[in-house]
This record gives C-alpha cells, sequence and structure tokens, in this order.
C-alpha cells in the first residue's frame, strides 16, 4: 500500500481487545492492541477507536488475528507512544494464530517482549514521563496472590449505560452496550515489587463478557464472582501456566496501569534462546 504523508501501513498482531467504552466523541470503542510485525524490533501498537460492533462481521477480528491497517497519529490528547488511529475502511484481517505446538507461534511472535518490562517499571517511568512513557507491556508476576471480583457501581441491569446514541451516521442501531456487572482485579508482585503488591482491574472484553453470561444463565451474583475467580485464578493463573500479563494506561491517568488481557502458555512452554 502507498501511504499518504503522516500515514502507516501497520501490520499486527492482536493480542488485547478490551471492553467497550463509551466517549463522547468517539461513541462506543474498544481498545485494540497488540504486536507489530512491520518493524524491525518486536513493539506494541494501539488501535483507538475501533468501533468493533460496527465492523463488518468479517472483520471482526478475534485475539491473536495478524491485521494490517492504515493508521496515523491522531491529533488528539492522547500522545502516547504506542497510540495509532486507524482507518478501519483499510482493514484486513488474516489468520488467528493457534496455540497448537504449546503455543510456539505465539511464543515466536512474542518471546522478544514477554517480561521484557515490569509492572513497577511501567508505573515508574509514566511517573517521571507521563504520556511519553510506554504505555503497554507484557509482563511477567513474580507470585499472582489472588483474584479479587467486586460488583461494578455502575452496572444497571435493566438499561445498560443508557446513554448510546440513538442511531450511528448511516442510521444503524446497535443494542445499548451493557456495563460489566463485576469488577476483578489481580493481586500480584511483579519481578521489581519490594513492597506492597499490585492490584489491577482486568478490562479484558471477555472478563466483561463472563459476568453477563453467568447472570444470563441465572447464576446468582456470589456464584458468578466464584466462577469469574476460578477462570483467571484456578485456570488462567495456575502453577501448570506461564502467565503473562498485558498491561496498559488510561491517558488520562498515564500512572496507574489495567491488565488489559492475560497470556497464558503452559508452563515450560517457552522456547530456549537462540532457538529461533
Ligand atoms: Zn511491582
Amino acid at each position: 500500500m502507498d501511504d499518504k504523508p503522516g500515514w502507516e501501513t501497520v501490520t499486527a498482531l492482536i493480542t488485547v481487545k478490551a471492553y467497550p467504552v463509551i466517549g463522547r466523541k468517539t461513541g462506543e470503542s474498544v481498545c485494540v492492541a497488540g504486536v507489530r510485525l512491520d518493524r524491525p524490533e518486536r513493539e506494541f501498537v494501539r488501535l483507538f477507536p475501533v468501533p468493533f460492533r460496527e465492523l463488518a462481521t468479517e472483520n471482526q477480528f478475534k485475539k491473536y488475528a495478524f491485521v494490517q491497517v492504515r493508521a496515523q497519529k491522531g491529533m488528539t490528547s492522547d500522545r502516547r507512544p504506542e497510540s495509532l488511529r486507524p482507518d478501519l475502511s483499510s482493514l484486513r484481517v488474516g489468520e488467528v494464530v493457534p496455540t497448537a505446538r504449546r503455543w510456539h507461534d505465539r511464543w515466536d511472535l512474542l518471546d522478544p517482549l514477554a517480561g521484557a518490562t515490569t509492572a513497577c517499571r511501567l508505573a515508574a517511568a509514566a511517573k517521571v514521563s507521563g504520556q511519553d512513557a510506554p504505555s503497554l507491556g507484557l509482563v511477567k508476576p513474580r507470585e499472582i496472590l489472588d483474584v479479587t471480583v467486586a460488583d461494578n457501581p455502575d452496572y444497571k441491569k435493566a438499561t445498560g449505560l443508557g446513554d448510546m446514541p440513538e442511531a450511528d451516521l448511516f442510521g444503524n442501531v446497535l443494542t445499548p452496550l451493557e456495563a460489566t456487572p463485576f469488577i476483578a482485579k489481580y493481586r500480584y508482585y511483579c519481578e521489581d515489587c519490594t513492597g506492597n503488591p499490585h492490584h489491577q482491574s482486568i478490562i479484558d472484553w471477555e472478563a466483561g463478557q463472563l459476568g453477563r453470561r453467568l447472570l444470563r444463565e441465572h447464576r446468582t451474583a456470589e456464584q458468578a464472582r466464584a466462577a469469574i475467580r476460578t477462570r483467571f485464578l484456578d485456570e488462567m493463573a495456575s502453577p501448570t501456566k506461564d502467565t503473562h500479563f498485558y498491561l496498559g494506561n488510561q491517558h488520562q491517568y498515564p500512572g496507574s496501569f489495567m491488565v488489559l488481557g492475560v497470556f497464558w502458555p503452559p508452563a515450560g512452554s517457552r522456547p530456549l534462546p537462540g532457538l529461533f
């Protein structure tokens, strides 16, 4: 593709899809992040805004799908180094990288970034440099202590968020977005922790959907909270997994990081250095 000045063609592996948020200017959109494959080194990229539910069905990419899209530095208040504004009319979606062979193909793409920074290091850099500091990272927790699950005070069962526009420019109407019923958080020590553990919200799309599904299936809130903890602690962070967290911040609060998603290949599956 030939790019107009200011635009670039990004080829990336999507690794993160956060629960949708509603912004006054952007409408309903999803924070999507991934790893760029068109650069000499692996580096993170954030694509925003992505009004995911408005994309054509074949373009509603899954996590670990390859995508190619034209993008530019947004003329917005988001100055974070990884952030780009995509032109979704140029979006092309490729295949999903499988988990076969003990996640070999995913490791192949992510290995240089896995554990390359820590939660403490990201927070410290943001404290000094604000939005100019790295805003995405794939960290390896030293010890995962717990998953806490609380009720979301913003969750309104009957009405969702209630502030959706009635129709978009093309007259399409989406089912109003429902806020996630619960807020799950990981409590963990990163490799650099010397004081208190981190306690960070999990804002992965799947975490939000899981809570909604459990309530739809008529589980009580208590059962749903327990099931979410089982999923994110006993399954995704069990000793049989080499669990890593995708961390990211919000541009308004660069010092405070959240868990955007979990990378959980089998324990011992990371290829030895020099194998690629
Ligand atoms: Zn730490």
